[in-house]
């Protein structure tokens, strides 16, 4: 089969691998209907994070069962979503709902911990460990699923589950003031997410007139351009002089954060989602202040039925974050057009 590999910063390519294969009775084998490029990918691409030899990569996908193990439950042809991270579902951190912490689980593109390979999202198939565990049936749907419905399953892979996290650790309630740090895939889902709580106001960051729409579309009431002092200036003037009550930061740099920590008002919390990268806190500030600070990564699979099942019920589409389409021979333009920021979201179609 065909499948993405990471070379360098700045290098990836579209490679013959060998075909995913059952190795053991808790796989399942999905053929990949759609995956997607992921911020956090570009991390690797800009050269953030090293990449000291050849990779998988891709975490975002859905697709249908093909092969299962011996002690696999899903039937074949079934439509599934994949989770960011693959986990059993039975251990102590996944039944308390955090299967970013599962004891026998691990991540995409990589050894599982008996050194098989688990391949990447960005590919035409994928062989997925404990698919008990990881894999969210969605019934009534098949590889001919129509474009919008298939977007709006393919962010319960990641950012919708992100964004909902973000919310969620943030604790918004029916309407409070909002601010969402953060224009990407995630901090549009963030702002969906708020209005899913019942926000009442929602201010959106955002300097990107197409990112704006969006967010607008998605429940924003108010869109902030500035960032800095006069960011927090200009949060502070729609709150009455005050900060917001939640904010979710769905970035992960210092100054995101800090931007998002200074729009708090006293005693409110930040639901905190973007892999940090580079984040000192300022503990003097949230302690005077009362700031909160919660969150971490998404354990997306704890989500993943309720959001299925708004997705399908028509309550939201969050498909609406992809703006491009594109075959997977293109997987290397996919990722240009993410970094220059030409794309917010794209989807690729083996
Ligand atoms: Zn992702
Ligand atoms: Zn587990």
């Amino acid at each position: 089969m065909r499948a993405t590999v990471i070379h360098a910063a700045g290098d990836v390519r579209l490679e013959q691998v060998p075909d995913p294969q059952v190795v053991l009775p808790t796989d399942a084998v999905v053929r990949v209907v759609a995956s997607c490029v992921c911020g956090s990918d570009l991390w690797p691409y800009r050269g953030a994070n090293e990449v000291t030899e050849p990779r998988r990569i891709g975490h975002e996908f859905v697709g249908v069962v093909e092969e299962t193990g011996d002690d696999v439950q899903l039937r074949r042809g079934q439509f599934v979503v994949a989770p960011f991270v693959w986990s059993c579902g039975g251990c102590a951190p996944c039944r308390s709902g955090v299967q970013t912490s599962c004891e026998r689980g691990g991540g995409w593109g990589g050894p599982d911990r008996d050194g098989h390979l688990v391949d990447g999202g960005q590919g035409e198939a994928v062989r997925v460990p404990r698919a008990n565990g990881t894999l969210v049936p969605v019934d009534g749907v098949d590889e001919d699923v129509e474009e919008g419905l298939l977007k709006s399953l393919l962010t319960c892979s990641d950012v919708m589950g992100t964004g909902w996290h973000a919310a969620t650790r943030a604790g918004v309630q029916e309407g409070e003031t909002v601010v969402v740090v953060g224009d990407g895939a995630v901090g549009l889902c963030g702002v969906l997410s708020a209005r899913m709580k019942g926000a009442g106001r929602i201010i959106a960051m955002s300097r990107h007139a197409p990112r704006q729409a969006v967010a607008r579309e998605f429940g924003a009431t108010d869109v902030v351009e500035a960032r800095g002092d006069e960011g927090v200036q200009a949060v502070r003037e729609l709150t009455d002089g005050r900060g917001a009550d939640r904010v979710l930061e769905c970035v992960g740099t210092h100054d995101a954060m800090l931007q998002a920590i200074r729009s708090a008002r006293p005693g409110g919390t930040v639901g905190y989602v973007g892999v940090p990268h580079g984040i000192e806190l300022p503990i003097e500030l949230m302690f005077r202040r009362n700031v909160n600070v919660a969150g971490g990564v998404a354990p997306v699979r704890a989500y993943g039925e309720a959001l299925r099942d708004a997705v399908l019920a028509g309550d939201i589409e969050p498909g609406k974050v992809f703006d491009a389409v594109m075959p997977l021979d293109d997987v290397a333009e996919a990722y240009t057009a993410m970094d220059e920021r030409a794309a917010i979201k794209v989807m690729l179609r083996p």
